[in-house]
């Protein structure tokens, strides 16, 4: 394409609300623009990329044996209902009244839709397993768009589903689907990790998402630097401890001590003068509206999503004032274990601790000396709370590392969730009637175009990886006025348009520092430099925006040779993934 034809609106400015490199990066190059908080258009540059990165989904979802269909946007009610989603989803989902005042939303996930096509066209085990995906447009209210496409409202993701017939079908279906998302973010050129996600009740370890390493990222991972360990920072696990130190202290008699205005932790250590470590936590939660106490150590915190999974509840929330009140028979902030009126479960960091500290269940009260089966009874010991680099591995017991990191993709075994609730059966080989066994497995494409920005780029902009690029090589007349100088370069431009390269001439009248910077910042792989001083010498100068290495390559191989170098780097892509 012609540089003076095309529509590349670059940007001095940084838009204000454009807080990660990405975002900005996505603006300055004239690759996106935003319509309404969280919907963006995508203009030719960025859409290019999108539709890289779309072919390389499609073609390792092809190779994995899935197939491709297009789903509706909009859904029925009805369906979400059948679910029981269309209670629980919350606000993300963008619901509105048709012309017969029918409920419908915006699809932000496609589990229902697709499950109802195949309970109407499934019916028996000999029709499996199948796997069906699309690419196209979710849309989610979320409550806070912000990095631009990173966490949008409307973006582009592929979704597929698996249906099985059998727990080991599915467990193939979820590993063919975990190889292929490690050759897809192989094939973009990303440092990427599987970590091991949130599965929610269906438990087990068969969820992962597939996390690009990056310092802007939303999520915290964790991983052992010995084993090849990796979780999500809420779902990672930590070992019950094996030894448990109590000390040969004496069990003291328990004794309330009045601490007027005293609540927090830090209060009650100062004002006691203890540590954290001699206090324990209660806090009290409504699990699906039934009030539960979680005790963890002072020093520590409560990780929801452990606590959630472990009462296998759908909706777990912080209790108001007036449950703690009827729980407690006192106000916020002097809640404690003894006497209350509902179970309690601890966190093993309460293992050997004698003595501590806990609220009085009375105004302006703690309890001092408080004890574990003396004083109060529990209903469980278990993992709680939120790992810390402190901890060890739970599996190996290495030292742990954390990291931040974008969630690109994930993968999940579903069970039986969506096809019990729909009656998507089947008849299986000895003829009894059974509920199909799913598995989803979505990607964010916007999200993985910005990503690979997070990761490749520097202080003049962008550094596409050769298989994301919107074009692969940009020729760079230094003076379109100079007939020697212009007639050599579109000779080259000629020449590799034969060779099918993707490729962008510079033809703008403008000065070549202007051109240097444009495509730096739209971050084109390669730049060819047609000059006076090279062309004197039959030579033309290329500069791989990577390395910014230059060579200089005579101008009657240089289309060769850089159809050559795609060629290499590409098939480099492909090779390692
Ligand atoms: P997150 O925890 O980041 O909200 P999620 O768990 O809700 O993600 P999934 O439902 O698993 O995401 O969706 C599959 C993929 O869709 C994600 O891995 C991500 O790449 C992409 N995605 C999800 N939400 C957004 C969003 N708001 N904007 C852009 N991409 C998104
Ligand atoms: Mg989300």
């Amino acid at each position: 394409m012609r540089y003076s034809q095309m529509f590349i609106p670059t940007v001095k400015e940084v838009p204000s609300d454009a807080e990660v490199v990405s975002h900005q990066l996505m603006i300055r190059a004239g690759m996106i623009r935003k319509l309404t908080s969280g919907v963006y258009s995508y203009l030719p540059l960025g859409y290019r990329v999108i539709r890289k990165i779309e072919s390389i989904v499609r073609e390792e979802m092809n190779r994995a044996g899935a197939e491709e269909v297009f789903l509706p946007a909009v859904q029925p009610a009805e369906l979400w209902m059948e679910s029981g989603r269309w209670t629980f989803y919350g606000k993300e989902l963008l619901r509105f009244k048709d012309r017969h005042n029918r409920d419908c939303c915006i699809g932000p996930t496609h589990e229902e839709v697709i499950t109802d096509i195949v309970r109407n066209e499934i019916q028996t085990y000999r029709q499996l397993p199948k796997n069906l995906y699309q690419i196209q447009t979710k849309f989610r209210d979320e409550i806070r768009p912000r990095f631009g496409v990173m966490r949008c409202r409307e973006f582009g993701m592929k979704d597929a589903y698996s249906f099985d017939a059998d727990e080991e079908g599915a467990s193939a279906s979820y590993r063919a689907m975990f190889d292929a998302y490690i050759r897809i973010f192989g094939r973009c050129g990303f440092d990427f990790r599987p970590v091991e996600a949130d599965s929610g009740s269906i438990g087990g370890s068969y969820s992962h998402e597939f996390m690009v390493v990056a310092d802007s990222g939303e999520d915290a991972l964790v991983f052992c630097t010995s084993c090849g360990y990796a979780a999500n920072l809420e779902k990672a696990e930590i070992a019950k401890p094996e030894e448990v130190i109590s000390g040969s202290a004496a069990l003291l008699p328990r004794e309330d001590v009045p601490t007027p205005d005293v609540r927090t932790i830090e209060e009650v250590s100062s004002f006691l003068g203890v540590t954290p470590q001699d206090i324990v936590k209660t806090l009290i939660f409504l699990a699906d509206g039934k009030p539960v106490a979680a005790l963890v150590r002072g020093d520590e915190d409560i990780n929801e999503v452990k606590l959630k999974n472990y009462l296998n509840c759908d909706v777990l929330e912080l209790a108001g004032d007036d449950v703690i009140q009827s729980v407690t028979g006192s106000p916020r902030g002097f809640a404690g274990p003894v006497n209350i009126r509902c179970d309690i479960i601890a966190d093993y960091s309460l293992m050997g601790m004698k003595n501590f500290v806990v609220g009085a269940n009375r105004k302006d009260y703690h309890s001092i000396h408080c004890n574990m089966d003396r004083d109060f009874q529990l209903r469980d010991c278990t993992d709680l709370r939120i790992i810390r680099p402190s901890d060890n591995c739970p599996h190996c017991k290495g030292s742990l590392r954390f990291a931040r990191g974008i969630e690109v993709g994930h993968v999940f075994k579903l069970g039986t969730k969506y096809s019990k609730a729909m009656h998507a059966t089947f008849l299986d080989r000895d003829g009894k009637e059974k509920v199909l066994i799913m598995g989803c497995y979505g990607i964010g494409i916007g999200r993985t175009m910005a990503a690979a920005i997070e990761q490749s780029h520097d202080g003049n902009g962008i550094i596409w990886p050769m298989p994301l690029a919107p074009y692969h090589v940009i020729i760079t007349p230094v003076n379109m006025k100079d007939e020697g100088i212009a007639a050599a370069a579109e000779r080259l431009y000629r020449d590799l348009q034969e060779r099918n390269v993707e490729v962008i001439i510079d033809d703008r009248d403008e000065r070549a520092g202007v051109k240097f910077n444009d495509a730096d910042l739209i971050g084109i792989p390669i730049r060819i430099t047609v000059g006076s001083k090279t062309l004197a010498r039959g030579a033309v100068e290329l500069k791989p925006r990577k390395t910014g290495m230059m060579v200089e390559v005579p101008v009657d191989e240089a289309a060769d040779y850089v159809t050559r170098a795609i060629r290499d780097e590409l098939e480099r892509y492909h090779a390692q993934s």
